[in-house]
């Protein structure tokens, strides 16, 4: 049973201090799952076989794990005041490498974090056939953002994500160094929040961040109804705010865009997952992987 380190012992010790918790937010992410699954729709609004309706949730509400962590990196960024030296993207997804997977094993989350990395090599393999890969974004490209995350998960635990680095051909020569990379990265964070800054076992951070939806525009209302129904937000809001003494409220909040992708309004302190995100992952899986 893992227990949450003291914060005079998270600041002599680091390494279980800068991996989320392993207690009470569990249960909400197998509970996310399974209410996912239950009323998983497919975009024709058939209704899968619950195996496969729970494989596409693993993966495209994997995929929205994975990015709403990277969203609360950039929360973390700014709202600690934490000044960065390379692309602020990798640093988000650096945060969303660590505190994506838990402490201890959990089959739901496991299995989300690992269908969060499939989208991203998926997406890139699409990106590359149709030669779209853009090289001047900010972000890496989906290839390495996947590597670098199975990287850091790995390193936490090869007998959990060991076969995920096999799947995805996570090279040797890198692998060899994932122990230390992980190790740099997690102990950045917890120095660069500040140790003051993690709540012990059941605390709660004095800013809270509220979850809210927009009304869907009605070719969203479907997905938009399993977001809601999983409460996939409110587990991830849920640890995040009982792991961390956040500087200000957030508000997370799902609503419609005009492209699949999720932002972070620094003034607002506000985090929006987009609809369509969750469209976008369940038709390239749809169209790549879920095919027979
Ligand atoms: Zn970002």
């Amino acid at each position: 049973m893992f227990v949450r380190l003291s914060r005079t012992a998270a600041a002599a010790c680091c390494l279980f201090a800068v991996t989320a918790p392993a207690f009470a937010a569990e249960q909400d992410f197998t509970e996310a799952l399974d209410k996912g699954v239950a009323v998983w729709t497919d975009p024709d609004g058939s209704t899968p076989s619950p195996e496969r309706a729970r494989a596409e949730a693993e993966y495209v509400l994997g995929k929205a794990t994975f990015t709403l962590y990277h969203e609360f990196g950039h929360a973390m960024i700014d709202d600690y005041k934490i000044g960065w030296i390379v692309q602020e993207e990798a640093i988000a997804d650096a945060f969303a490498g660590i505190y994506m997977p838990a402490s201890e094993a959990n089959e739901a989350r496991d299995s989300l974090a690992i269908g969060g990395i499939r989208a991203f090599m998926d997406r890139g393999t699409r990106m590359a056939e149709n030669d779209d890969i853009d090289y001047a974004d900010s972000h890496l490209t989906d290839h390495q953002r996947g590597f670098s995350a199975a990287c850091l998960m790995v390193a936490l635990s090869a007998e959990r994500f060991g076969a995920l680095a096999e799947e995805i051909a996570l090279p040797a020569s890198r692998r060899d160094y994932c122990g230390a990379e992980r190790n740099q990265v997690a102990e950045a964070w917890l120095k660069l929040i500040g140790p003051a800054n993690y709540l012990d076992e059941g605390q709660t951070s004095k800013n809270r961040i509220t979850v809210s939806y927009d009304d869907p525009n009605p070719e969203l209302k479907r997905v938009a109804d399993i977001l809601k129904a999983s409460g996939l937000m409110e587990a991830i809001a849920k640890e995040i705010e009982t792991t961390f003494q956040l500087p200000f409220p957030i508000l997370l909040r799902a609503q419609n865009c005009d492209q699949p992708n999720e932002f972070w309004f620094p003034d607002d302190h506000e985090i929006g997952f987009c609809y369509n995100y969750l469209d976008y992952y369940q038709s390239l899986g749809l169209s790549v992987r879920f095919t027979d």
